[in-house]
């Protein structure tokens, strides 16, 4: 890692060529969102409008995870033409009132549509503008999209996101505030609490929050630091109310991390000497933990398919920091606008694709030959049995990754199926 590029400003350079490709895509729904954010805001409950093939998808990607009462489930319609619509209404109605009659610890419902058409039919902002006033003051009623037309799996959280940043109480302009969206793990967000409480920074709130309760108030004094790079419809809601997004990289890693606290701290008008107080050892910590894995990823080539709009801000952490080479990059979506900060860390990339399509990206991956493959589920096991290591990108989005204290089990996560390789050949 060049050491003298990690005090280097973030702002906007230019935007970064990348080519568009469309095709085909093997991307989950936005509804396999839930799974996350189900277990982050613990008074929700998520009602998916949806099929049967709704059901089976959360149950299969969450059902593992149920150790208590589930906090999602699928209201199942079944095929009805526009003439039925109204009793569609009165079943959805029937459905969340013995929900709410039977689960009185839930304090935010959401009612999330899929792809069926007869739940494309039905207006879902309207029922739940309709279900809010039967349930006023016992509840909070928000609609959102996760249907796999409209979304891929990173993008329900940006539906879910936007839908909280509408409905959430004004702030006056007086007071600056910084609101940090994106979900992050507990732990990762207490860490993060931390480092601001020491550098004076505040109030901080975090969106989404644990609870209904502590929903950020969004106005033209909120600063916004993003967490997570898939939240595009998010920021313009942010912005739409006047809120200011600080330009930063993502914090991944130790330069990520630093850049990222960097941006809060000068528009807080913390001074160096307090923020590199601040940040000095967990920074040491962190370049230490990343340096050991770095001897491991040194030189390994590495490819990402298009799933989860981290694709750019990893293939930065893993050049920079790691030393792998990045041989090629699609993402499904770029928004030059959030990526501007990366862009400019990682520079031109002489392959990097937006959207891309299945069968031109898998030959591409299959002449190139990485030592590993950064793609989703349904990918990993075909380019396994070519011989073609991989690594699921959604386990980047279920593991604690943010942050100094992790930027070396980020890194980690890398050099483990490389070293298992290295095992087996042995
Ligand atoms: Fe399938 Fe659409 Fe339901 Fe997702 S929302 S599980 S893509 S039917």
């Amino acid at each position: 890692m060049n050491e003298a590029l990690l005090a280097t400003d973030c702002d906007a350079n230019a935007p970064i060529p990348v080519t568009v490709e469309r095709g085909q895509r093997a991307v989950f729904c936005g509804l396999t969102s839930i799974v996350w954010l189900h277990r982050k805001i613990q008074d929700a409950f998520f009602l998916v409008v949806g099929s049967r093939t709704c059901a089976h998808l959360l149950q299969s990607a969450a059902g593992v995870m149920i150790f208590a009462e589930p906090r999602f489930a699928t209201a199942i319609l079944q095929d009805r033409d526009l003439a039925g619509m109204a009793d569609c209404h009165e079943e959805l109605d029937r459905v969340v009132n013995e929900l709410l009659a039977r689960r009185p610890e839930i304090k935010t419902l959401f009612l999330v549509g899929s792809c069926p058409s007869e739940v494309i039919k039905l207006d879902l902002q309207n029922a739940a503008e309709r279900l809010q006033q039967q349930n006023s003051g016992r509840v909070r009623m928000v609609a959102y999209s996760g249907s796999g037309i409209e979304t891929t799996f990173t993008q329900g959280e940006d539906k879910c996101l936007a839908e909280l940043v509408r409905a959430a109480p004004h702030a006056g302009p007086e007071a600056p505030a910084l609101v940090v969206a994106g979900t992050l793990a507990d732990i990762v967000e207490d860490q993060f609490r931390r480092l601001f409480e020491e550098m004076g920074i505040g109030p901080v709130a975090f969106l989404p929050a644990t609870s209904g309760a502590g929903m950020p108030t969004v106005g033209p004094g909120t600063k916004v630091l993003l967490a997570q790079p898939f939240l595009t419809e998010t920021v313009q809601a942010l912005e739409g109310r006047g809120a200011s997004l600080l330009a930063a990289p993502f914090p991944l890693g130790a330069e990520g991390t630093e850049l990222w606290l960097k941006a809060a701290a000068r528009a807080f008008g913390v001074n160096d000497a307090l923020f590199e107080a601040t940040v000095a050892a967990p920074r040491s910590r962190a370049r230490q933990a990343v340096g050991y894995q770095r001897e491991k990823l040194r030189g390994k080539r590495i490819a990402f398919l298009p799933d989860s709009q981290l694709e750019l801000p990893l293939a930065r952490f893993l050049s920079r920091e790691c030393a792998m080479d990045v041989e090629s990059i699609t993402t499904p979506f770029h928004d030059p606008n959030l990526m501007a900060s990366e862009s400019n860390l990682l520079g031109e990339h002489p392959d990097l694709i937006e959207g891309g399509d299945l069968e031109t990206r898998l030959e591409r991956v299959r002449s190139l030959r990485p030592d590993l493959t950064v793609c989703g589920m349904g990918i990993a096991n075909p380019l396994e049995a070519e011989g073609l290591r991989s690594k699921w990108s959604i386990e980047l989005i279920f593991s604690p990754i943010q942050g100094f204290d992790q930027a070396g089990d980020l890194a980690a996560l890398f050099s483990r199926p490389l070293a298992r390789e290295a095992q087996l050949e042995f």
